[in-house]
């Protein structure tokens, strides 16, 4: 780390001890939170109890049911409700402004948000607008309490390192989390919480008009949720044999996910993506078909629970991974698998 001394050091100094808490975007979309809101309200609690402060929740959307009592109940001691019909639907410039008001009206000295594909688009706008730091798609946070500074663990370089970052001169500290990494605690109902409207001046986007939005998938989109997950890889061959593995994850009830090999051959779609650039996953099962097992891929579903690989070469790096590895080709494995399961 440098360390700035004189006079502009003096004013680092000065700033930092300005802000103070730690705050969570509570990211709201068609009535509900998204499911990595209360990961990062479980560490942010953590993070605010050791540093002795409080953390907040900012909640932006329209005609809300009761948003606050589910954040509070999940660790929050405040909650920034902005209510508005400018912020139905999630609008990157909208948001943008609202939420840099609140940062610089209430001053956290640190600001988690989910790495979900609003909360990424926010976080780097925000963080720009702020003109302070951001780490993107951290893996591990802690707290260095001699300097009083959030250390924020991230992969890099292709995963092969694991890269701590910190943010000694420029506040609030701004992150990133990947969605299934961090522990959600326990909800709480019991907990008692402050209500703050906050006064913000929304105005409508000169640039940005959302006409319609389409959600794409079906049952195999939500994929950080799933309790079951059949993946695929380049093993699959041709796509066509898709069919095959929706068959298979239908009589499970899975949902479908993918190596970036399948991805960027065009045979699913992105958010199918499992891994360090795609989504990180958890699991009961994970079944890993037709994929060697790249520290790429393995980045996003080694928490998994339970993890089964097919695989036609017996050397393949994911059977190290595996609790249970089946050697042979998934074009055969896969239909008698599901014929079995039929019959249960
Ligand atoms: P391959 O490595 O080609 O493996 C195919 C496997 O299928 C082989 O093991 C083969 O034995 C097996 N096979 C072939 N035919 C059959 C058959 N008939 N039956 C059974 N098995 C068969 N990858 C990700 O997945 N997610 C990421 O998020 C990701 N991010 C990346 C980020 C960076 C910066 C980089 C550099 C790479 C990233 N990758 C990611 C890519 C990663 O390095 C691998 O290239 C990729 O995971 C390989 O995909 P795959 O296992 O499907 O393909």
């Amino acid at each position: 780390a440098i360390t700035i001394t004189g006079e502009e050091g003096r004013r680092q100094t000065e700033n930092v001890a300005r802000y103070s808490g730690v705050l969570v975007f509570g990211e709201y979309t068609d009535g509900k939170f998204s499911g990595a809101v209360q990961e990062i309200l479980g560490e942010a609690r953590k993070i605010a109890d050791k540093l002795g402060v409080q953390v907040s929740a900012a909640v932006l959307g329209n005609r809300m049911t009761d948003p606050a009592g589910e954040l509070i109940a999940g660790g929050a001691d405040k909650v920034y409700l902005v209510d508005h019909p400018l912020l139905e639907k999630f609008n990157d410039d909208v948001y943008t402004d609202v939420i840099t008001q609140i940062v610089n009206t209430y001053m956290p000295e640190i600001f988690i948000i989910a790495s979900t594909i609003h909360g990424s688009s926010l976080a780097a706008r925000v963080a720009s607008r702020l003109g302070t730091g951001l780490t993107a798609d951290c893996t591990g946070l802690e707290v260095d309490m001699e300097r009083r500074l959030l250390r924020q663990t991230r992969p890099t370089f292709g995963g092969n390192l694991m890269a701590t970052i910190i943010c000694p001169g420029a506040r609030p500290q701004m992150c990133t989390v990947k969605p299934r990494v961090m522990q959600k605690l326990p909800p709480d109902y019991s907990r008692a919480g402050e209500i703050i409207i906050p006064r913000v001046d929304i105005k409508e986007s000169s640039r940005l008009r959302i006409i319609e939005r389409i959600v794409s998938g079906g049952m195999d989109y939500n994929l950080e949720e799933a309790e079951i997950i059949v993946s695929v890889g380049r093993g699959l061959q041709n796509p066509n044999n898709l069919n095959m593995i929706r068959e298979f994850a239908n009589v499970l009830g899975a949902s479908i996910g993918a190596s970036r090999a399948l991805v960027d051959m065009g045979w699913l779609e992105y958010s199918h993506q499992v891994g360090q650039t795609g989504k990180t996953v958890r699991p009961r099962i994970y079944f890993a078909c037709g994929i060697s097992g790249a520290i790429q891929h393995l980045a996003g579903m080694l928490s998994s629970e339970f993890i089964v690989a097919i695989n036609k070469d017996p050397d393949a790096p994911i059977f190290k991974a595996a609790n249970v590895g089946i050697v042979g080709d998934l074009t055969s494995i896969i239909p008698t698998l599901t014929t079995e399961l039929k019959r249960l």
